[in-house]
């Protein structure tokens, strides 16, 4: 795609029909988390944009500030920092489990090959368990595997701000996609825990299980699953894509016992209901790094469908049969997705063709039948809407007018994925993080903003999250837009802009749930 790579696709395998209706924003309901966002008025974000007190936790366990008794002091948010090197250490250090295809000879240069649920899985999933530990945070385990690290805040029964992303990997991945939003939350929580900070509410990171969808296939199922999106018996029995040694292929539910990560805690946003959830990711694509800008602030992911077209002609001989008296659905096919594109250009939208096969596959034959994937794009429901319909009735002109004697067009929807809209809360607490971020850095942009608003090309554990709680993510930089590679990258600095930005949204956030009465 030439937007952006897909981090993943929900539904990819064909064989399985998966239509996906998220929310437009997370709807007000009875469960106590939406309540308390429903009854914000979005007039007071306004109020913090840039500083507010935040209450250092003396080391005794008491709220004694500054040698001051008792008292708060006022901190600039831009008094904390993330730690570069630290954050880029921890990257490092969490990727010797699975890397994989080495390119160059400097120790990090990589890639990565951690399926969900493998033994370098296993080791990684070990390593946050340490890491989190260290940072006192409480660690619990779901049905699915997610682990969720809370640090508690001043108001600990409150549902906690989650920061998450993934540490599953593509079979020939890189060191950044997923892992630098796990990591960025945990360099969060070390710069609260450096610091003595008491939140207002906890905060946690939670690295989801499976979210490539590379091994077990189906993309982000256990954020699926937490949403109740997806249910857990289709989740746990998913078989995995290849074989392993024995011959088996083996299920979800069978590799998350057989590695120790089987929790007890129900899958669900009901067992575990989270206050608003932020993801740091690779941009996955080429716009921030072409457009010299350093971050982008994700305000929703784009719409999309799949289809399987089939077109129908008739197999005769290529030497006997003149192009009057032809049915030749391989021609056929090749106009009518070169017109998908010509349609999708003009909508501003994308349409991509992965998958096309043909019958009966002779070099001296018409092929009779061709079967062909249909991937369609858009920023907008209407405008899909508009792509979808326009490309149904030219691929029929075409199939008649165009193809000599005419062939048969067939249409079968596999997926549909309607845009997402991330909370505008949880965007305005990224979007005021990233200007102060860049007010800091040296100006590279042509029009003098380092950052962007951006619309994901690719679907992430933040398109469930957001069905269930307040939600945005955070762009950095990707060096030539190249993602699932092994030479994926993402530099040192951009990795940590990603991280200050985060401690800076969850930290408004966080003021935020206090002031209008969510922890009370
Ligand atoms: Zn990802």
């Amino acid at each position: 795609m030439s937007l952006v790579a897909p981090c993943f696709d929900l539904g990819r395998n064909l064989g399985q029909r998966l239509t996906v209706r998220p929310s437009r924003a997370c709807k007000p309901s009875s469960s106590p988390v939406s309540r308390s966002f429903a009854s914000f008025s979005p007039g007071s974000s306004s109020r913090w944009l840039r500083s507010w007190p935040i209450r250092r936790m003396a080391v005794n366990g008491t709220h004694a500030v500054n040698g001051v008794n008792g008292t708060r002091s006022k901190h600039d948010i831009s008094a904390l920092k993330v730690n570069q090197s630290r954050l880029m250490d921890a990257i490092h250090s969490g990727c010797k489990y699975g890397a994989a295809h080495r390119y160059g000879d400097d120790p990090v240069e990589t890639g990565m090959a951690r399926l969900s649920l493998n033994d370098a899985d296993k080791e990684v999933r070990d390593w946050f368990m340490g890491v989190t530990a260290s940072l006192n945070c409480k660690t619990t385990i779901d049905q699915m595997g997610n682990m969720f690290a809370v640090r508690p805040g001043k108001n600990p029964k409150a549902p906690p701000i989650m920061m998450g992303s993934h540490l599953d990997t593509q079979p020939t991945g890189g060191r950044y996609d997923g892992i630098l939003g796990v990591n960025s939350g945990l360099e969060v929580l070390r710069v609260l825990h450096e610091n003595n900070v008491e939140t207002e509410g906890s905060i946690g990171v939670v690295n989801w299980t499976n979210e490539e969808g590379a091994r077990f296939p189906m993309m982000a199922v256990s954020s699926g699953v937490w949403a109740e999106a997806v249910s857990l018996e289709t989740a746990w029995n998913l078989p995995e894509v290849s074989p392993g040694d024995d011959g088996h292929r083996k299920t979800m539910k069978q590799e998350l016992e057989r590695i120790g990560y089987l929790g007890s805690q129900p899958a669900s946003y009901k067992a575990f209901p989270i206050a608003a959830h932020f993801e740091v990711h690779i941009e996955q694509g080429p716009i921030l790094e072409a457009e010299k800008r350093r971050v982008g602030v994700v305000k929703g992911v784009q719409a999309f469908k799949w289809f399987e077209i089939t077109v129908k002609g008739r197999d005769t001989h290529a030497g006997t049969t003149p192009f009057t008296a032809r049915m030749d659905s391989m021609l056929c096919a090749a106009k009518l997705i070169v017109e998908s594109n010509a349609i999708a250009k003009k909508l501003g939208g994308l349409a991509t063709t992965g998958i096309l096969n043909q019958q009966p596959g002779s070099i001296n034959t018409m092929a009779h039948t061709v079967t062909f994937t249909l991937d369609i794009r858009h920023t907008e429901d209407a405008k899909l809407a508009e792509i979808e319909e326009t490309c149904r009735s030219e691929f029929a002109r075409i199939a008649e007018k165009e193809s000599e004697k005419g062939c048969k067009v067939e249409w079968k929807e596999l997926v549909d994925s309607p845009a997402v809209n991330f909370h505008a809360d949880c965007v305005a607490a990224v979007e005021a993080s990233a200007k102060e971020v860049c007010e800091d850095l040296p100006m590279t942009a042509d029009d003098g903003q380092l950052w962007k608003y951006m619309i994901s090309g690719a679907g992430h554990d933040s398109c469930y999250t957001n069905r269930r709680c307040p939600t945005s993510m955070i762009f950095t930089v990707t060096k030539d837009g190249i993602s699932h590679n092994p030479k994926e990258y993402c530099s040192p600095e951009d990795c940590a802009i990603g991280a200050q930005v985060l401690l800076g949204a969850v930290l408004r956030y966080d003021k935020l749930r206090a002031e209008r009465g969510d922890l009370a």
